[in-house]
């Protein structure tokens, strides 16, 4: 008896720890917004910006997203589906999202920072990348595209902008506020994307994309039309696999990442070794620090204005 109650003594003292142990942890792992040190700005969009923060010792990237500004250019379902989609993605490729917040003014998505800047600052300033150079970001492109759409997702909005390095100079995407969930398999949005993809491969080896018109008319019709121009001596496998993924009739286009795998222009890449960044990188981004910015452009930290927006409260529950 004595025994029974000293045994159930201890387990109860046990599980009381663990518990209580459980309720630190998880205290320590949900900061409030409060708990964030704003500092520089990152990048700006149309909504808000990305500033660089700081939470217990650690950097990371926080998008400010104005709720007015959501109203106003009716982005409300897209910030609300950026959130969801971050939030159960997981892909070496693919931005990290730890946490997200809303106060009166603004939706706040808590990122890990990604230090190298964006593939095309880096791309500016090399004004083209070398054919090695640019199957290498394809490849871990094509693999995070592969990943979004076998969990059901296009993401529809590549290009070198959204394209950020990090500090061993391996690519992660950034910015699902157009990315989409779909169910139906036959859907034209994969080939849409593999279309993006293409202009991508083309504009990281030519430093333009490859329809370029003075007005968004005049680029329209070269879209339409289709008509591609390449330097003398370009590469021969670069050349095939941009016009099969650029070709305007979608039901011809290469469209499924297992194909674009197998042509010639990814000949000699370890799939498996791109997927655990096995391959070293080709620019690996000069930083000082983890929270060093030299990587991303200088903004002006204006005051913030702080718009009323009692009256979207509701619209924004799901966030
Ligand atoms: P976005 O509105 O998500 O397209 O972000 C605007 C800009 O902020 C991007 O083009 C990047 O320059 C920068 N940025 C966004 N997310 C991050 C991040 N996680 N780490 C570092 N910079 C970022």
């Amino acid at each position: 008896m004595f025994f029974n109650l000293v045994s159930f003594t201890i387990t109860t003292f046990i599980a009381y720890s663990a518990l209580k142990k459980f309720q630190k942890k998880q205290q320590k792992q949900q900061p409030n917004l409060n708990n964030f040190e704003k500092l520089s700005t990152l990048g700006t969009g149309a909504y808000g910006r990305v500033h660089l923060c700081k939470y217990n010792q650690n950097y990371y990237a926080m998008k400010v997203l104005k709720k007015s500004k959501i109203v106003q250019f009716a982005q409300v379902e897209h910030t609300i589906s950026e959130k969801n989609l971050l939030r159960d993605l997981e892909n070496p490729f693919i931005v990290k999202l730890f946490w997200s917040f809303k106060d009166k003014y603004n939706l706040y998505l808590i990122q890990e920072y990604v230090i190298g800047g964006e593939i095309f600052t880096h791309l500016m300033k090399a004004q083209k990348f070398e054919v090695s150079i640019a199957r290498f970001y394809a490849s871990e492109v094509l693999l995070a595209l592969e990943f979004l759409h076998q969990n059901g997702i296009i993401y529809r909005d590549l290009k070198p902008e959204n394209v950020l390095l990090d500090i061993n100079g391996h690519v992660k995407l950034i910015d699902f506020g157009f990315a989409k969930r779909i169910n139906n398999e036959r859907e034209y949005g994969y080939a849409a994307e593999w279309w993006a993809f293409g202009i991508f491969i083309y504009e990281i080896l030519l430093g333009t994309p490859p329809f370029c018109g003075d007005s968004v008319f005049e680029t329209y019709n070269l879209i339409i039309k289709g008509s591609l121009k390449f330097p003398k001596n370009f590469n021969r496998d670069a050349k095939i696999i941009i016009k099969k993924l650029l070709r305007v009739n979608e039901t011809k286009r290469l469209n499924n990442a297992q194909d674009i795998r197998e042509e010639k222009f990814f000949n000699g890449i370890d799939w498996d070794k791109i997927y655990n960044k096995e391959i070293e990188a080709p620019i690996r981004p000069s930083v000082q620090n983890s929270g060093d910015t030299k990587n991303y452009g200088k903004y002006s930290e204006e005051e913030e204005v702080l718009d009323s927006t009692e009256e979207y409260n509701d619209l924004f529950e799901d966030f």
